[in-house]
């Protein structure tokens, strides 16, 4: 996790780089990538502009350039005394049921994990093992809870797919996100075209230039703040699905309160949120959002709303 803090004229913005080591980008490329930036942010004071020249100075660095959209909109956020949602000509988020990760370990702690996550009323499965029904099974021995299953690539059949999806179809499951390898469109289409569920890309959907390679192989997509670069794109995405009829779910990585707060922004057009970041980590430095009954609500406050509560060592 890297935080960037923004400051002009006593206001301060902050923003966020969530690093799953999967993907490729560390805490040494996004320090390289703010430096770079630094010259670009200091020579441009409107919003719009800022967030253009971001996207100019590399190709990748996309959770390097979440952060800086984030502290971005919350900087402006303030100083313009409008929540980010205004400044993104949005509707206002409304508090939202969001879906939160049980950790599937061993299967007689299931019963247990589920009774810590008692306040939430949806819950989301990483499947993908070769005990799927098991786990799913005994859930359902301890929970009637709505269910959404992530399989992040991890079935390679498209028969063997279509025959759990219809299986998961009788156990109140409400979609399922990744079932096959993320380049294997031609058995996606087969799958979708056959499937009781709504299937979602996340790994096959990165940026917005990805909506067109996905569309007709899947129902719908994964939109994560720190693949789509931040709100600024994160916006055209969201909006850009819906008028193509497509199912939107708004994930995250592993971020902090911060980009959180940034990511309910655009809640209010998402048809679900898995926003359990904050549930995901025990060194949480932002509060401002809250979880109350299983919904995400956002504070009315400027800019995203996180709020600093610890001391960062911030370099300059
Ligand atoms: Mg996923």
């Amino acid at each position: 996790m890297v935080y960037v803090k923004l400051e002009h004229n006593g206001y301060i913005g902050f923003g966020e780089a969530a690093l799953p080591p999967y993907l490729p980008e560390t805490q040494d490329s996004v320090i390289h990538f703010f430096k770079k930036a630094a010259p670009v942010l200091e020579s441009n004071i409107n919003l719009e502009e800022a967030l253009t020249a971001l996207k100019t100075l590399s190709k990748e660095d996309t959770a390097a350039k979440a952060a800086l959209d984030i502290a971005l909109h919350d900087l402006f956020g303030k100083i313009e005394h409008k929540a980010a949602w205004q400044l993104l000509n949005l509707e206002k988020p409304a508090p939202k049921e969001t879906s939160v990760t049980i950790a599937i370990g061993e299967i007689n702690l299931i019963e247990s994990k589920l009774k810590e996550l008692e306040s939430f009323h949806l819950i989301k499965v990483k499947l993908g093992h070769a005990n799927d029904r098991e786990i799913i099974d005994t859930i359902r021995r301890f929970s009637q809870q709505p269910l959404v299953v992530d399989v992040n690539q991890g079935w390679n059949d498209k028969y063997q797919a279509l025959e759990m999806i219809q299986w998961l179809h009788k156990q109140n499951v409400l979609y399922v996100e990744q079932p096959l390898p993320k380049n294997n469109l031609p058995d996606m289409t087969w799958l979708t075209e056959k499937s009781p569920l709504p299937l979602l890309a996340d790994e096959s959907f990165q940026r917005y230039a990805d909506m067109e390679k996905i569309l007709g192989h899947f129902n719908g997509i994964n939109l994560k703040l720190m693949k789509s670069t931040g709100l600024g794109e994160g916006k055209d995405i969201i909006m850009e699905a819906k008028k193509r009829q497509l199912k939107v779910n708004i994930g995250c990585m592993s971020e902090s309160s911060c980009g959180i707060a940034a990511a309910a922004q655009l809640m209010h057009y998402a048809d679900w949120i898995d926003l359990d970041g904050p549930m995901l980590i025990n060194n949480d430095p932002f509060t401002g959002i809250a979880f109350t009954d299983g919904k995400l609500v956002l504070p009315d406050a400027p800019g995203t709303g996180a709020i600093l509560t610890t001391d960062l060592p911030f370099l300059s």
